[in-house]
C-alpha cells in the first residue's frame, strides 16, 4: 500500500458514496492520525448508506462483505490504493459478553461518534469540504493529550474490557494522559480482562512493546494492575522492586527490537536463569507464533552466557554464536549488560569472535554423521563421539579428517561395545 494512493482512494470513495446521495465521512483512528500530523495506517470510512447499498455503489465484485453483520462493507483498490473499510453510521444495542454488542442498529453520525471508544477516535472528517466534525469534544482532547473515554468510562469499560488496552496502548504510544475517571474505571476493572480473548491482549501488548514508548506502557499498565493480569509472573515487580527497576532500564535500552527480543527482556527476570522451557510455556499463553516461541527460548536460554562469555568454553559458545539469531541475543545481552555494569569482557570476546571470517567461526566439519554411520551404528555414543570430534577440532586439537578419524578410534577403544567395525 502506498500512502498517498490510500488516501486518493479514501476520498474517492467517499466522492462515490455522497454522488450517490449517502452523507459519507473519514471516520476515527485516520481522523486522529492526520490532525497528530501522522501517517494513518488506513483510512476508514463512515456513512449512512446500508451494506447493501454500499455494494451496490461499488459493485460485487469489488466489495467483500465480511463483515455486513456489524455494517461493514469492506471496498477493495488496486495493489497501491489498499482496502477501505466502509461503515454504515450505527449505535451499539447490550454488551452482554464484555467484548461485543450482541447486534447493532442503523443510525447517524452523531450517534456512530457515540458509540466509539474514546473521544480522540470519535471524530468525523469531510475530505471534500476539508472540515472536522466533533460530536465528542475530541479535537480539546487531542490538543491536550488526552485520552478520555466518550460518555461514562465506567459502562464503556465494562461494555468492552478491551478497551482498558486500547486506552494504555493509545496514552503511551502517543505520549497522553489518562483522564482521571478514565483511569479510575479501568483500575476498578482490571480484573475482568480475562473475557477478552488472548489472541486480542497478546495483539495489544504486541503493539505496546515493540513502541518506543514500550516502558511507558508498562508502568502504565502496572499502575493500573493491568499487567499481572496479561502475565501474572509480573507480581514479582511487587514483591521486588529491583526485579522492575532492572527490567525497566533494560527495556529502556533496546533501540529498536524485533518483539521476541522485547519479550524476552520483560521476562527475563520473571523465570528461572537459562529456563528457555520457562520462557516458551509463557509465549504459548501470549499466543506467539512457533519462530517468535523459539526465538525467545533462545534469547532466555543464552543470555547469561553471552554475559560472561570470557568464562565460556568456545567450543560451547561456538554454538550459540553461530546461531541465525545471534544479532538479537547480542542486542539483548549489550542492554541487559548496560544496565548492570557488567565486567565488559565477556561481550567484548562474543564481538571479537563474530567479527571473524566464517571459515573461522565455522569451519566445516572434519567428520559428518554420514562418515560415522561408516564405522558404527547410530546411537548414544555416535552423538557423543560426533560432538567430541567437533569441540577437539574447535579447540584447534585436529585440522584434518584423517586426525578425526585417529581420535574417534581413541574414542571408540574406550566404548568397546561399539568398536566391532573400525
Ligand atoms: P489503530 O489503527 O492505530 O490501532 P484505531 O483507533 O484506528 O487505531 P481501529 O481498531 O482501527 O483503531 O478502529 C478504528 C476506529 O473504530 C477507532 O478509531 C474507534 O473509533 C473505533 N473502535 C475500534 N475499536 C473500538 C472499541 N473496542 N470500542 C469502541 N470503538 C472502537
Ligand atoms: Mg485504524
Amino acid at each position: 500500500m502506498q500512502p498517498l494512493a490510500a488516501k486518493q482512494f479514501a476520498l474517492q470513495v467517499v466522492q462515490r458514496l455522497r454522488e450517490a446521495g449517502f452523507e459519507s465521512l473519514w471516520a476515527g483512528g485516520c481522523v486522529r492520525d492526520m490532525l497528530l500530523g501522522r501517517e494513518p495506517n488506513d483510512y476508514d470510512v463512515a456513512t449512512a448508506a446500508t451494506p447493501e447499498q454500499v455494494r451496490e455503489v461499488f459493485g460485487r465484485r469489488r466489495t467483500l462483505a465480511i463483515g455486513a453483520a456489524f455494517g461493514v462493507i469492506t471496498v477493495l483498490g488496486s495493489k497501491q490504493q489498499g482496502q477501505i473499510e466502509v461503515a454504515t453510521f450505527r449505535c451499539d444495542a447490550e454488551y452482554s459478553d464484555g467484548r461485543r454488542p450482541d447486534s447493532v442498529s442503523f443510525s447517524t453520525a452523531e450517534e456512530d461518534a457515540q458509540r466509539r471508544d474514546f473521544t480522540i477516535n470519535g471524530l468525523f472528517y469531510d475530505p471534500l469540504a476539508e472540515q472536522v466534525i466533533d460530536y465528542v469534544a475530541g479535537q480539546a482532547d487531542l490538543q491536550a493529550g488526552v485520552i478520555r473515554a466518550i460518555r461514562d468510562p465506567f459502562e464503556r469499560i465494562a461494555e468492552d474490557k478491551l478497551r482498558m488496552l486500547r486506552a494504555v496502548r493509545f496514552a503511551a504510544t502517543f505520549d497522553f494522559q489518562l483522564e482521571a475517571q478514565t483511569r479510575a474505571a479501568i483500575c476498578q476493572q482490571a480484573g475482568a480482562l480475562q473475557v477478552v480473548s488472548a489472541e486480542r491482549i497478546a495483539a495489544e501488548m504486541q503493539r505496546m512493546l515493540v513502541h518506543p514508548q514500550r516502558c511507558r506502557a508498562m508502568e502504565l499498565l502496572r499502575d493500573c494492575q493491568l499487567l499481572v493480569e496479561v502475565l501474572p509472573e509480573a507480581k514479582r515487580f511487587d514483591e521486588q522492586p529491583s526485579t522492575w527497576s532492572e527490567t525497566r532500564d533494560v527495556l529502556e535500552r533496546l533501540a529498536s527490537p524485533c518483539f521476541p527480543v522485547v519479550f524476552a527482556a520483560l521476562i527475563r527476570l520473571l523465570v528461572k536463569a537459562g529456563d528457555g522451557a520457562a520462557a516458551r510455556t509463557i509465549g504459548k499463553r501470549w499466543k506467539l507464533s512457533n519462530d517468535d516461541l523459539k526465538l525467545t527460548a533462545f534469547l532466555i536460554a543464552h543470555v547469561a552466557e553471552i554475559r560472561t562469555a570470557d568464562q565460556v568454553a568456545w567450543p560451547q559458545l561456538q554454538r550459540i554464536l553461530i546461531h541465525d539469531n545471534i544479532q538479537d541475543l547480542m542486542a539483548l545481552a549489550e542492554a541487559v549488560a548496560g544496565t548492570c555494569e557488567d565486567p565488559p569482557a565477556g561481550l567484548e570476546r562474543c564481538r571479537e569472535k563474530l567479527e571473524l571470517p566464517q571459515q573461522k567461526l565455522n569451519p566445516p566439519l572434519l567428520l559428518d554423521g554420514n562418515d560415522l554411520r561408516q564405522l558404527i551404528q547410530p546411537g548414544p555414543v555416535f552423538k557423543e563421539i560426533l560432538t567430541a570430534v567437533r569441540d577437539a577440532q574447535l579447540e584447534g586439537q585436529l585440522t584434518s579428517q584423517s586426525e578425526a578419524l585417529d581420535y574417534v578410534r581413541v574414542l571408540l577403544s574406550q566404548h568397546p561395545e561399539q568398536g566391532t567395525q573400525v
